[in-house]
């Protein structure tokens, strides 16, 4: 046992949505906890859209997506593109194509349907423990295209999720302009899913440390530099606080390293815009550009854009923001009045195959990571599924994967 600290029953390492959540879930069940995170709640868990997406589990890697995927990342579209082709970025791509094989898409898709399911009232829970209002919304989902050929390959797609159980409904161009005057009018049509619904992603964030230390769990300002190893154990985290012992460890780093094996950063961008009215009554994607809108109190989030690899010192900043709101003003005209807003830039954990890390990867060391882009829907079911995963002793079930 270290000097410094005093051992524990479990080490959380990345205090994110996932880590907050794992480590308030153990709190309840009576473990000790410490969570180390240099800047807890700074990751991708506060600059994301804030949906939670039952009808959007169907991963990137699928053959109907991965050539035009593939082609607009090598291309020189701002935001769909490869960070750097070091050896580690090549390897994901080669896996990412290995996974787009005809039918697993799908699968995946009915297999994350469920755990995405149990999110809103997860979220609702939370702001009931904690009450902080994380402005948890269920309006719905509209997904609207303005090339045709693009929105039929979305409602084949929402057909297809019928068989899990997701609702979608069909809203023509009349139709749409209808329902959403404040869209450019010559949009092609949409597809609207109501049983999702959406969240302020940095409230949510927030209320899951509080109820994390509500429960007993210790917040520690520490960078893990390394895992001490013995005979298959982990023994202590090393960090730059000195070491950390506990019974388990659990890698909770998002895209950061220590991580999960092949996780490779999805960057992405989120603009937060204030707008004392809301411009748009629920929550929007742009399917041609994939810019997403979430109507927030005082403010309306603008996200898009996939990055794959390379580090956050890349220069690419300005190019994102700005093709980001040019394709959301021209969905949204009335966008153009108001202010720029403010920039940050997050990292998706993006595993090649689209699902989530969450088991044992050693004998007393759980990596939970890897949610891509999904990780605030499934970062409760992950929370539920770690606590029982350590309820077991000596199997090593899969859990999410
Ligand atoms: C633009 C964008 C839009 C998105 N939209 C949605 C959406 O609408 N719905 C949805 O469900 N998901 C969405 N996502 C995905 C979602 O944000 C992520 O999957 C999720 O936030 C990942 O949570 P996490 O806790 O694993 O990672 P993070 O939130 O990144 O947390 C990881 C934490 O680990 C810490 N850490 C890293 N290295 C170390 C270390 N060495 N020592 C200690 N701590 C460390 C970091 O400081 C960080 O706080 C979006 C993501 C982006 C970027």
């Amino acid at each position: 046992m270290s000097a410094e600290h005093p051992g524990t029953d479990v080490v959380v390492i990345g205090a994110g949505i996932v880590g907050a959540l794992i480590g308030r879930e153990l709190a309840g069940r009576g473990l000790g906890v410490a969570l180390l995170d240099p800047q807890p709640g700074r990751g991708a868990s506060i600059g994301n859209a804030g949906l939670l997406v039952p009808s959007f589990t169907r991963p990137m890697a699928d053959p109907a997506t991965l050539w035009e995927g593939l082609r607009a990342m090598t291309g020189s579209d701002p935001l769909m593109s490869i960070g750097s082709l070091s050896p580690a970025v090549l390897t994901w791509l080669a896996r990412f194509a290995a996974a787009a094989r005809p039918g697993r898409a799908g699968r995946i898709a009915a297999r994350l349907t469920g755990p995405a399911r149990t999110a809103a009232d997860a979220y609702a829970n939370l702001a009931a423990e904690t009450g902080i209002d994380l402005g948890v919304t269920g309006s719905g989902w509209l997904q609207v295209a303005r090339s045709p050929a693009v929105l039929r390959r979305k409602l084949a797609l929402a057909r297809e999720l019928t068989k899990n159980g997701i609702d979608h409904e069909v809203l023509t161009q009349a139709e749409l302009r209808v329902r959403a005057p404040e869209l450019d009018p010559g949009l092609a049509g949409a597809v609207f899913f109501p049983g999702d619904s959406s969240l302020d992603p940095a409230a949510a964030t927030r209320a899951a440390l509080v109820a994390a230390e509500m429960r007993g769990v210790v917040v520690h300002r520490a960078r893990v530099t390394g895992l001490v190893r013995r005979i298959g154990e982990v023994t202590a985290v090393r960090t730059d606080l000195g070491e950390f012992t506990a019974t388990t460890y659990i890698l909770a780093t998002g895209a950061g390293r220590p991580g999960g094996r092949g996780i490779q950063p999805g960057w992405g961008w989120s603009i937060d815009v204030p707008a004392e009215h809301p411009l748009i009554s629920s929550p929007l994607i742009g399917l041609d550009d994939h810019v997403v809108f979430n109507p927030l109190a005082g403010r309306i989030r603008i996200t898009g854009g996939m990055r794959i690899g390379g580090t956050p010192q890349d220069r690419h900043d300005h190019a994102a923001a700005t093709a980001i709101r040019q394709a959301a003003e021209r969905l949204v005209p009335a966008l153009h009045d108001l202010p720029q807003g403010t920039l940050t830039r997050a990292a998706r954990p993006m595993t090649p195959d689209g699902l989530p890390q969450a088991a044992r990867t050693g004998r007393n060391l759980v990596t939970a990571t890897g949610h891509g882009t999904l990780g605030m829907t499934l970062a409760p079911a992950t929370a539920a599924a770690v606590a029982q995963l350590l309820g077991h002793d000596g199997r090593h079930p899969e859990v999410l994967r």
